[in-house]
């Protein structure tokens, strides 16, 4: 087979300013270890998110210009509501500035104290908004999810018998809602199987639940589902989706992973009274329901964006492109998640630093080695960002030490993620150089985008 190629020409460029090895071991400090707090200009290629980082199109562009800016009624709320209407068959649409505006919104209606909230695996937005309003967040994901070098095609799958059973446990009437995360972020970027969400929704309705669906990847998801799930070869990715939404009674969105967008949110629904509510909470912290903390140009770069992310050409180098530095660091015996998620690389730091125990990040760890390599940003999926600390302050580490590096969309050529590759396998062979990090200061909710640490002796 030919090369896939990137599926666009380049109309605009930014430059990528660089640094020595020096200067970063020196701004890495300063930054008390945390990718988070390293200045955009001194990173030469940047994957620590997918988030709000991809290049919009030339017709989003254009859309940035019709925008209406009308404070009601704007006609780019319409074109906005139509889209998602068409792609989910879901009828009542609420913009939110981003995805976790939607979770705030949601899980203030929905949740609350003696509350839990189950999904496959939640984001770590998520389960904050979760536990925010006094509910508790469970997180039932299948068993070969767990394991990162289990090849297996829906890794992101809930496990079915241990929802039902818990449900059984702890009454259906304490579960306002199950959510289900495609693709699974915090668990690898791993697709959730249309079989999967189907007996979900089986299991949600035969107990009353609604089932929701934390969309922020669909397309690839579909995309996923069309590739590795018999009987869906030949269904489009805009028809995979419409099946995905129709077993789902909402779901919530951010715009700024699968809509191409920099910004946006939304919440999609049938039910009448429930959107009432959270629209009565949109009004205070977001505005009003026609805009809903956008501005008019926003909601338009998502209309265009959301079609344009159902472009199979799209889908398919954007699935390979990753699965293709994945495929570099697994050939050179970097342990990497396996398969490769569908927006990033995912890895394993406990495997690829067996010298750093989980008290010492091995994650946060690697991602400071691999800023001060090669200028490239990742983020930890570990015990920074999940951890907790039992009643004696002992740390309660993650399920899994990860470091992740995710692909902004339509950003970097190939030229960039062989440079990626060449400086992770540089890196593995000094592995053991590299040391482990202490905490000095964090914060009491998402303490990752913000402690401070050191390197430990
Ligand atoms: C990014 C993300 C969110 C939160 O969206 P924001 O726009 O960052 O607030 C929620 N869930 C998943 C799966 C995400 O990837």
């Amino acid at each position: 087979m030919k090369t896939i190629i990137e599926p666009f020409k380049i109309k605009s460029v930014e430059p990528i300013y660089f640094t020595t090895r020096n200067q970063r071991l020196d701004i890495i400090k300063k930054a008390h270890y945390n990718a988070f707090l390293i200045k955009a200009e001194n990173v030469i290629i940047d994957l620590l998110t997918d988030s709000g980082t991809s290049a919009m199109s030339s017709a989003q562009w254009a859309g940035i210009m019709i925008g209406d800016e009308s404070y009601a009624g704007s006609n780019s709320f319409f074109r906005f509501e139509k889209t998602i209407n068409e792609i989910t068959g879901m009828p009542i649409v609420i913009p939110t500035h981003q995805g976790r505006a939607s979770e705030k919104i949601l899980f203030a209606v929905l949740g609350g104290k003696g509350k839990y909230i189950v999904s496959n695996t939640l984001f770590d937005t998520t389960r904050a908004n979760v536990e925010a309003s006094g509910a508790e967040g469970i997180d039932l994901l299948c068993a070969e999810g767990k394991i990162p070098s289990v090849l297996a095609p829906f890794k992101g799958n809930i496990d079915i018998k241990a929802l039902e059973n818990f449900i059984n446990e702890k009454g259906a009437e304490n579960i306002p809602l199950c959510i289900i995360t495609v693709t699974n972020n915090s668990g690898g970027g791993q697709p959730v199987s249309m079989q999967n969400i189907k007996d979900a929704s089986r299991v949600c309705k035969k107990y009353n639940i609604p089932l929701y669906i934390d969309a922020c990847r669909f397309a690839e998801n579909s995309y996923f589902i069309k590739k590795r799930e018999k009987g869906y070869e030949n269904k489009t990715v805009r028809e995979i989706a419409a099946e995905m939404f129709s077993y789902a009674d909402g779901c919530t969105m951010s715009a700024k992973k699968d809509a191409f967008a920099n910004i946006g949110g939304f919440i999609a629904l049938h039910n009448e009274q429930l959107a009432t509510q959270c629209r009565n909470l949109l009004i205070i912290t977001e505005g009003f329901p026609t805009y809903g903390g956008l501005a008019g140009r926003d909601l338009e770069a998502i209309a265009i964006g959301l079609n344009e992310v159902l472009d199979e050409h799209y889908l398919q180098y954007r699935i390979r492109s990753t699965e293709y530095l994945s495929e570099k660091l697994a050939a050179a015996g970097v342990p990497v998640m396996q398969p490769s998620g569908g927006h990033a690389v995912y890895i394993d730091a406990k495997e690829m630093l067996p010298h750093i125990p989980v008290d010492k990040y091995p994650g946060q760890a690697l991602v400071a080695a691999l800023y001060v390599e090669g200028g490239i940003r990742g983020v930890e999926i570990g015990s920074l960002m999940f951890g907790k600390y039992d009643s004696n302050g002992k740390l309660i580490p993650a399920m899994m030490e990860l470091v992740r590096l995710a692909i902004p969309r339509r950003v970097y050529t190939q030229s960039h993620i062989d440079y990626v590759a060449e400086v992770i396998i540089e890196m593995a062979k000094n592995r053991e150089k590299i040391k482990g990090l202490e905490i000095t200061y964090e914060a009491e909710a998402l303490r990752h985008f913000t402690a401070r640490l050191k390197e430990a002796n």
